[in-house]
C-alpha cells in the first residue's frame, strides 16, 4: 500500500492531503528507502548528479524582529551585533569569485540600514563587477515596490522561507508579525519574476504530522523554485531554549517528499541539517537535494552569525574549503558543479 502510494507520488508528482498524512504516519525504514530512492531518480532526471555551490555572505546579524527560535533576535542581548559595509560585501564578493563560484547569496536580519538606496548600490556594484554572477537576497519582509527596486537593480532570486503554514503555530513563533503578509510577500516576489525559495522549519514545538501536510501542500501550490528546509535547533539564549529540536531523519525524508513533489525545485542540504548530523549531507544529496551554501562571510563574523547553537564554519561549510568540499561531492556520487545553477523553469522577465 505505502509503496504504491509513492509510486504515485513518482509518477503524478502530486498527493492529495490525506494521502500524505497516511504516508507521514507510516513510513517505515523499508518504506523509507524506497521513497528516498524514487526522490533519487527523480532528481537524476532533472538535474542529474549535479551539486550547485552558492557563496553565503551574511551581511548583518541586526534584526528587527523576534522569532522565538532565532539567535539574533532583536531581545538577546548576548550577540555581538555587526554589519557589513559595501567595501566588505565586495571584498567577500571577490573572494568567491577566485574561488569560482557564480551565485552570491547576501543574507541577513531585518535591519532597517539597508533601505533600498544602499541594497540597490550594492546590488548594481556587484552586478558591474561579476555580470555573469546570480544575486540571491534572504532579507526578510520588505513592501512590493522595495523587492520590485531590488529585481530591477539585478537580483536574481529571493529566499523568504514561509517556516510553517500553519497560522496559529506561525503566530505563536513570531511575535508582531503577520502570517497573511509573509504569503503576501512571497507571492510578490513571484509576481515580480525572482526565483523565489520558500521553506519550512522542522522539529518545532507542538508541531504535528498534520502541520507537514500543510506545509507540503503549501509548497506544491506555490511552487517555488527553491526550497529551503531545516531542522529547528534550539539556541541558549531564546525563549525556545529548552525545547528539543528537530532531527536529520524527518528532515530528510521531508527533502525526499519534497523532490518529488516539485521535481525541478533547487532544493539545499542545509548548514543546520549538517550541524545535527555530519553525516547528512550526503545522505540528503541521495534524498533529492542539489546544492550547497558555504560560508563565504568575514571569519570574524562567521560565530556572530550564530541563528542557533553549534553551527559549523568548517567541515566543508566555509567556502574556503572548496576543494575538500567537491571531493566529499565526488566521493558520495555527485558531480559538483560551480555554474550559476539556475531553476530550469526560469527566466528573467
Ligand atoms: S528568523 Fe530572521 S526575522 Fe526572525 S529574528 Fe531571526 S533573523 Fe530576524
Amino acid at each position: 500500500m505505502l509503496k504504491k502510494l509513492i509510486d504515485k507520488l513518482y509518477i503524478n508528482n502530486n498527493l492529495n492531503e490525506a494521502e500524505l498524512l497516511f504516508l507521514l504516519k507510516n513510513l517505515d525504514d523499508d518504506s523509507r528507502n524506497y521513497l528516498i530512492e524514487k526522490a533519487y531518480h527523480t532528481r537524476l532526471k532533472s538535474y542529474g548528479k549535479t551539486v550547485f555551490f552558492r557563496g553565503l555572505i551574511e551581511i548583518s546579524n541586526i534584526c528587527s524582529r523576534n522569532c522565538f527560535y532565532c539567535g539574533i533576535r532583536a531581545e538577546n542581548k548576548n550577540v555581538q551585533r555587526y554589519r557589513l559595509s559595501k567595501e566588505e560585501i565586495l571584498l567577500s564578493c571577490e573572494k568567491g569569485y577566485q574561488l569560482g563560484y557564480k551565485t552570491f547569496v547576501l543574507q541577513g536580519g531585518e535591519d532597517a540600514f539597508f533601505k533600498d538606496e544602499v541594497l540597490v548600490d550594492i546590488i548594481k556594484s556587484i552586478k558591474i563587477k561579476y555580470p555573469e554572477n546570480a544575486i540571491t537576497l534572504s532579507l526578510g519582509e520588505r513592501s512590493y515596490e522595495s523587492y520590485k527596486a531590488l529585481y530591477e537593480a539585478g537580483a536574481d532570486r529571493y529566499l523568504l522561507r514561509h517556516e510553517t503554514a500553519n497560522k496559529a503555530l506561525y503566530h505563536s513563533l513570531h511575535p508582531n508579525m503577520n502570517f497573511e503578509n509573509r504569503i503576501q510577500c512571497l507571492n510578490n516576489l513571484k509576481e515580480i519574476g525572482y526565483q523565489i525559495g520558500a521553506g519550512f522549519l522542522i522539529g518545532l514545538p507542538n508541531q504535528t504530522l498534520n502541520d507537514f501536510v500543510q506545509d507540503l501542500k503549501f509548497l506544491k501550490n506555490l511552487e517555488p523554485h527553491m526550497v529551503g528546509i531545516g531542522p529547528f535547533i534550539p539556541q541558549k539564549d531564546t525563549p525556545l531554549r529548552y525545547e528539543k529540536g528537530g532531527d536529520a531523519y524527518t528532515t530528510i525524508t521531508m527533502l525526499a517528499i519534497i523532490r518529488l513533489l516539485l521535481p525541478d525545485v533547487l532544493l539545499p542540504a542545509t548548514t543546520a541539517l549538517g550541524t545535527i548530523d555530519p553525516e547528512s549531507r550526503n545522505k540528503a544529496f541521495k534524498a533529492g537535494a542539489n546544492v550547497i551554501m558555504p560560508n563565504l562571510s568575514p571569519f570574524e563574523c562567521r560565530k556572530k552569525y550564530a541563528l542557533y547553537d553549534g553551527k559549523v564554519f568548517t567541515n566543508g561549510e566555509a567556502a574556503e574549503e572548496k576543494k575538500k568540499i567537491d571531493e566529499n561531492i565526488r566521493q558520495a556520487g555527485f558531480e559538483p558543479v560551480m555554474s550559476r545553477g539556475d531553476n530550469i523553469k526560469w527566466k528573467r522577465i
